[in-house]
């Protein structure tokens, strides 16, 4: 049995505030030790429930250079850094029986909910086929593609209602409760830890019983993006247009992972000052 685990962390108990999920910012090392706490405890849920299991871990965060490697469960692998081919979900593959998101959170705009945004803040919106999706959806819906039924997901109670929206019968841990884009009341770390323990056990032993996210192609995919020189860069990709709207690029994706790539990199650009 195959089985990734994406790591983000504005989902991580505790955590609630920008200073904390960003390298270098107040209590950011603090954070990371969490993150890397929480996702242990999901990987030793996978493990009970299938001792063979070979257990993946991708970091999903800024950088994806967060999780403290030699803190991290030794019967795991790490998919650490950027670019990378598809993301979040890097290591994926159609062998893989079954994805968890850890320490996941709401899209641009799905608040209140803690740190919400959609891949970054030049992004204010993602739409496919007109149906707007954050993080929760494309990561869902690029497993799916390959086969893969996200069975887990553990962040505030607005990514986890986010999720299940799109898989009835995923398992759920609301690691604490949204008061807003940077607070939260939030379970003690021992306990999301014991939580997540439990229900990854649960879930993977579940894993055949959880509906795959399918999005047939071709796809209509607007992204809203901030920065009106961002907007020019976009459009100067073949096939990326300028849509209504002048913060508004779109273009056509055979399918959800051409999608997700161009997505992707449409974020990256963002990066990019005027020369
Ligand atoms: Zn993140």
């Amino acid at each position: 049995m195959k089985v990734l685990i994406s790591a983000d962390m504005e989902g991580i108990s505790g955590v609630v505030h920008p200073t904390e999920t960003n390298p270098g910012g107040y209590d950011y090392e603090r954070a990371r030790a969490l993150m890397t706490a929480e996702v242990n405890a999901a990987i030793a849920g996978v493990l009970e429930a299938v001792p063979t299991a070979e257990v993946l871990v991708a970091d999903a965060h800024g950088p994806f250079r967060n999780l403290l490697p030699e803190e991290l469960d030794r019967r795991v692998r790490l998919a650490r850094g950027k670019p990378r081919p598809l993301g979040m979900l890097a290591g994926l593959d159609d062998a893989t029986d079954a994805v968890l998101f850890v320490g996941y959170h709401a899209r641009s705009g799905g608040g209140p909910a803690v740190l919400a945004h959609t891949i970054s803040d030049a992004v204010l919106d993602v739409r496919l086929d007109g149906r707007p999706v954050g993080e929760i959806g494309l990561n869902a819906a690029l497993a799916g593609f390959h086969g893969a039924p996200v069975v887990l997901i553990s962040g505030d109670d607005a990514a986890c209602a986010e999720l299940r929206e799109l898989v009835p019968g995923t398992a759920t841990v609301a690691v604490k409760q949204a008061l807003g884009q940077a607070a939260a009341i939030a379970l003690h770390p021992d306990e999301a830890r014991a939580q997540l323990h439990r229900v990854a056990a649960r879930a993977i032993r579940r894993h055949d019983q959880v509906p795959l996210v399918t999005l047939p192609g071709p796809l209509r995919v607007e992204v809203d993006l901030y920065g009106p020189y961002t907007v020019d860069l976009a459009t100067l990709i073949p096939g990326v247009s300028r849509a209504a709207g002048a913060r508004t690029v779109a273009f056509t994706a055979d399918d959800v992972a051409q999608a997700y790539g161009l997505v992707q990199l449409l974020t990256q650009l963002a990066q990019i000052k005027p020369g």
